[in-house]
């Protein structure tokens, strides 16, 4: 038995197999719906205009405000922007309440997150608060000292920098009257109405956020092409031509700088290749797509990130488990497995499991054992048993790696960036790539598997993490933003 299960799972590893060729094919695809995405609304590849249309160089200066609502908590912070690519952030960080979540008025939720903007401006910059209320108190007219950088993380259709309209909720969250609304105009009203010296200066999606924070900290003076998010979800921001972005000609009541001939495009990749045309398909991706709660959407996202390697990988265990006895008593193991383990919940299996399996070098699988017996209660697996796991594991990891390049080698080979520039940079975070052993070398392999890249092109592509985006990066927005002359100022609405 125990040789058949290492047959077994070395056969399943290679359903995971993403060759060369099918790398090329997933990229050429790719340039294509990309295309198709700049040129009109509702393709697969969303590509949508953020009006931002320039990254730092690491020389900007200023206290600008960050705030990052997305979730169960509320960030605020401050940045300052020292002018040679160091920072300091001050943060804090509130738990939502509840009953502000759902059942309360957009009014309540805004005048909550303006109150949390209040109380921080009092405690980190008192001395500039003080002032702006003695010059108030003197009627010297009102000017705006801050401009804060607005994380929203929620769908909304952006028509300019500082405003988007929210489309729905989601995570939890349910205001009936703030859908349809200007979020940055909601955000903007509390905060007048409680008399803040703060202009909301710009609404920022995270992956920009990551691709301004890496422009702002990378080593030189050349900004960065694009930013990329490897965490629960995927996706990627980048820098695209301004001519290129053809769609923008309906969006005529739109407000943004032409003057640099760019704009950061947020491709929204997660949902590459929904009709999986080119997309690698295992039965264990059908099946994990089937049972999810959006089926057929985000099919580029089910196969690379986070929330989704770990379901794949507890699909490969169980087919073994109940195929060929994995994890399953029989005269010769001592395995034992109890009814609760997270092996037989859906969504039960993290994906921090696969890093710390993928990380193990001893001959005795000390870090495999481990991480069965935190994650899935296995106690005593057997050697065979351990390699088998790691066999399902490698395969999985590697592919989403090597699927990773794909967006990648695309958007180098259409901004054609290759040819110009001695480095480009990339900006990078989530914790599948900051952690996934040898996830980078993986994705590198396969970018220099697609000609157009090759030995020569991945030399001159530089990967750095990116950390803060939400914080360093919104702030950075802000400061683009405050810059610019067609910005809609609360005075000028
Ligand atoms: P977010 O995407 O919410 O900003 P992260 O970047 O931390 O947060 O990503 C969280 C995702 O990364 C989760 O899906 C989690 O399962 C996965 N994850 C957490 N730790 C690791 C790890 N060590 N290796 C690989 N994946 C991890
Ligand atoms: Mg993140």
């Amino acid at each position: 038995m125990s040789s058949s299960l290492v047959e077994e799972a070395t056969r399943i590893a290679l359903q995971f197999d993403y060759p060369a060729e099918q790398v090329q094919r997933g990229v050429a695809e790719y340039i294509r719906q990309s295309d198709e995405g700049l040129a009109k609304e509702g393709a697969t590849l969303s590509q949508i205009p953020t009006f931002v249309t320039a990254v730092p160089n690491g020389t900007e200066k200023g206290l600008y405000l960050a705030v990052d609502l997305g979730g169960t908590n509320f960030r605020v912070c401050s940045v300052q922007l020292h002018g040679d690519t160091t920072f300091n952030l001050t943060q804090s960080k509130i738990m939502i309440p509840r009953e502000l979540m759902a059942s309360g008025t957009s009014k309540d939720l805004f005048l909550f997150l303006a109150r949390q903007i209040e109380a921080f401006l009092r405690i980190h910059h008192n001395e500039h608060f003080e002032a702006h209320l003695r010059r108030k108190r003197e009627d010297r007219g009102e000017e705006y000292l801050f401009d804060l950088g607005f994380t929203f993380s929620f769908p909304v259709r952006q028509d300019g920098i500082n405003s988007g309209t929210l489309i729905r909720w989601t995570k939890g969250f349910n205001i009936p009257d703030a859908v349809g609304h200007d979020v940055c105009a909601l955000l903007q009203s509390a905060i007048d109405d409680l008399d803040l010296p703060v202009r909301v200066a710009a609404l920022v999606n995270d992956t920009v956020g990551t691709l301004m924070a890496r422009s702002y900290t990378s080593p030189g003076e050349t900004g960065t092409l694009l930013g990329a998010i490897f965490g629960t979800g995927t996706n990627g921001a980048y820098v695209e031509k301004l001519s290129n972005v053809s769609k923008l000609e309906n969006m005529n009541d739109s407000h943004y700088d032409t003057s640099t001939g760019e704009m950061i495009i947020n491709a929204e990749w997660g949902s590459f290749d929904n009709q999986l045309s080119v997309l690698p398909s295992t039965i264990y991706d059908i099946e994990l797509d089937a049972d999810s709660n959006n089926p057929g959407i985000q099919m580029f996202e089910k196969r690379v990130s986070g929330m989704f390697l770990g379901e794949i990988l507890r699909r490969a265990l169980l087919d073994l488990h109940t195929k060929l006895g994995l994890f399953k008593l029989s005269k010769t193991s001592k395995v034992s497995i109890p009814t609760d383990s997270l092996l037989y919940r859906q969504w039960g299996l993290d994906t921090s499991l696969l890093s710390q399996v993928e990380a193990d070098t001893t001959k005795q699988f000390v870090d495999v054992k481990a991480a069965l017996k935190d994650h899935l209660k296995v106690e005593n697996p057997s050697d065979t048993e351990c390699k088998a796991v790691k066999i399902l594991v490698h395969a999985i990891g590697k592919r989403a790696a090597r699927l990773s390049a794909v967006p990648l080698a695309a958007i180098l080979i259409h901004t054609g960036k290759l040819d110009t520039d001695d480095v480009v940079d990339v900006g990078v975070d989530g914790s599948v790539v900051e952690f996934y052993p040898d996830f980078e070398t993986h994705l590198r392999g396969a970018l220099r598997e697609v000609p157009q890249v090759g030995e020569a092109g991945d030399k001159k592509v530089r990967i750095g993490i990116s950390k803060d985006g939400s914080g360093v990066g919104a702030a950075l927005i802000a400061l683009v933003a405050s810059k610019d002359q067609t910005l809609v100022t609360p005075n000028s609405k």
